[in-house]
């Protein structure tokens, strides 16, 4: 492979995907036609940049390491549906970059760096709106969290806030030797499709963020415990009676909670006042 001179940087989360199969079958999932649009997160040395170029009607690949977008600009040179864009995902305006290169929707395809896949997991749920599908290599944990259901201990923030607004799926777990550097974790591929409308009415989406939050924040202990002390702007009295009018035990825990159970309360907490503090200037 080209680059094989190039020393991966940990610090930029660089495991290179080499498996042939997985690749295939991530671009499977992918499935971009000729006359749509891709947005590639980290090509790192262009394997999967490769598949999806085949594909695609017009591919935008944002690659930090600035040893590595020379090679990817060679590699791609007599390709002119290929831009390879040398910037960081986090500090780039996502919609006004695609917006330079092609009218959405937009799909999107990465083998995330794992270190900031968070982060950039919450910079693509607010665009949202750009794309039809994303495809998505996470570190394992991540993914289960993002697909997992109310009552375990993956259940949390990421699981609530992604369901809202996505169908996730879970398409293939992908072990270390396809990978080099080999990383000490497994790996799960998933597919994100968002939904037309949220899953259910929230009331006000910054608030329902809020509850959600300040319900996983202590985690064994109760929701009870938890919101009292989330400053949501209602008073505790004014928490227990929201608890009690949605008929959601205070004794449970945010863990337990189902995305219409989050959204019911988000609800009663607005209708009890709940405000949320304003922002610093
Ligand atoms: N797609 C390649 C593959 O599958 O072999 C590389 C994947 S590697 C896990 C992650 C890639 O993201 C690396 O190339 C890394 O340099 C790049 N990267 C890391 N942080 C980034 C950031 N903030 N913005 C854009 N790319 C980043």
């Amino acid at each position: 492979m080209r680059g094989d001179g190039i020393r991966a940087r940990k610090a930029l989360g660089q495991n290179f995907l080499t498996d042939r199969s997985v690749l295939s079958r991530i671009a499977a999932l992918v499935n971009a036609g000729t006359g749509e649009r891709v947005l590639e997160i980290g090509p790192g040395k262009g394997a999967l940049t490769s598949y999806l170029a085949e594909q695609a009607g017009r591919l935008v690949a944002v690659e930090l390491d600035d040893r590595l977008v020379p090679l990817l600009r060679g590699s791609f040179a007599d390709n002119p549906r290929v831009t390879i864009i040398e910037g960081d995902i986090l500090d780039l305006d996502i919609r006004e970059t695609l917006a330079r290169y092609g009218t959405p929707p937009w799909k999107v395809a990465a083998n995330l760096p794992y270190n900031i896949s968070t982060p950039v997991l919450f910079r693509l749920l607010d665009v949202r709106d750009l794309f039809t599908r994303l495809v998505l290599m996470l570190q394992k944990e991540v993914g289960d969290r993002l697909a997992a259901g109310p009552g375990g201990k993956e259940y949390g923030v990421l699981s609530v806030l992604f369901q809202l607004h996505f169908d996730v799926t879970r398409e293939l777990l992908v072990r270390p030797g396809s990978f080099h550097p080999v990383p000490k974790v497994d790996s799960v591929v998933l597919s994100f499709v968002p939904l037309a409308q949220p899953r259910v009415d929230v009331g006000d989406e910054d608030y329902f963020r809020r509850v959600v939050k300040a319900s996983f924040a202590m985690r064994r202990k109760t929701l009870w415990n938890c919101l009292k002390g989330g400053a949501l702007g209602v008073p505790t009295d004014g928490i227990r009676d929201a608890l009690a009018r949605c008929g959601i035990d205070e004794g449970r825990r945010g863990e337990t909670l189902s995305l219409q159970e989050f959204a019911l309360l988000t609800k009663g907490l607005l209708a009890a006042g709940g405000t949320l503090p304003p922002r610093a200037p």
